[in-house]
């Protein structure tokens, strides 16, 4: 009997799909870029802080949660940038420190059931057949309650961005696909847990917002939260059509393991689009060998999991 597929749809992998080959090199094919740009590394530290810190709280849990951000940061293999060189152990301490001082008394506070829900990665079966499973994952940072006993979805996001830049990019979330997708997996949790919090939280109304940390240059930082993002339904209801239709996709190339899809990135600009792609100098090159050999060299494989692609 053939053993089952099981696919794996998160918000990032659905990204992907703006250029199937895009996708089918990370998701299907499980290239990772051997090193991690200055920007995301900077990130993925700032995340190991925040959660340690809004778990524990006090000058204990700070110590702790700064040195294990710092620790991890240390441990990555981060490309060399210089206009991002002021992005290193320092900048990481600095900005943990500021981040605590100015949420020392914060009215945003991770609900506790009896641990605070602080990165949640709970696998949702989103269809299953007899030859294949779609699971649906995700890290969500935080669930949390505001003054007015709303519940929220907190994602913190670390991105460069001038002052100028700041409110639309916080602005830019209230479509978010990946907003979304967390207070979805969210509503659907009750189904994974009944008779938990998580039935409390499937009745209510569920926003989302985001917690920004703004790297502005070497001594220049900003923290910014967005709006709470309360989706109304006609957007759901769009949001589940498109869900449904990018698993379609998904699923389609899943499908054919063996056949590589073509570069429709050229004809949709993916290519260009969020910095670049990353498969860009493969994709330019003369053949399919070459191409290959320049994958091997800068790319990483291993078989793709959301929840552990950083580790
Ligand atoms: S470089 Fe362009 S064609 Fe190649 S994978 Fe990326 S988006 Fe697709």
């Amino acid at each position: 009997m053939l053993e089952k597929l099981i696919i794996k749809i998160d918000s990032s992998g659905i990204k992907e799909l703006v250029c199937p080959l895009r996708y089918y090199r990370t998701v299907v094919q499980g290239f990772k870029p051997k090193q991690t740009n200055p920007s995301m590394a900077f990130g993925l530290a700032f995340h190991v802080f925040r959660k340690l810190f809004r778990e524990k709280g006090g000058d204990d849990g700070f110590g702790e949660a700064v040195f294990a951000a710092n620790k991890y940061y240390k441990s990555l293999n981060i490309a060399v940038s210089e206009k991002k060189a002021y992005l290193n152990s320092t900048y990481l301490i600095n900005t943990c420190n500021a981040y605590a001082e100015l949420y020392a008394k914060d009215n945003v506070k991770p609900v506790s059931d009896p641990k605070p829900l602080l990165e949640l990665q709970f696998p949702f079966p989103y269809r299953v057949t007899d030859t294949y499973e779609v699971i649906i994952l995700g890290t969500i940072d935080e669930i949390a309650k505001i003054s007015h006993g709303i519940y929220v979805i907190v994602d913190c996001k670390t991105s460069e961005k001038s002052d100028e830049q700041i409110k639309p990019y916080l602005d830019s979330y209230s479509i978010s696909r990946q907003l979304m997708m967390y207070v979805y997996l969210v509503k659907n949790f009750s189904k994974l847990f009944p008779g938990t919090i998580f039935d409390e939280i499937a009745s209510s109304q569920v926003g989302a917002m985001i917690d920004g940390v703004f790297p502005q240059g070497k001594d220049k930082l900003q923290f910014k939260r967005s709006d709470v993002f309360l989706f109304k339904e006609e957007l759901w209801n769009e949001f589940l059509v498109l869900l449904d239709r990018f698993v379609e996709r998904a699923i389609a190339i899943h499908m054919n393991p063996e056949k590589r899809p073509l570069k429709e990135g050229i004809f949709t600009d993916a290519c260009s689009l969020y910095g670049g792609c990353p498969y860009f100098i493969p994709c330019s090159a003369c053949d399919e060998r070459t191409s290959d050999l320049l994958l091997e060299r800068a790319f990483d494989r291993k078989p793709y999991d959301p929840l552990h692609y950083n580790d």
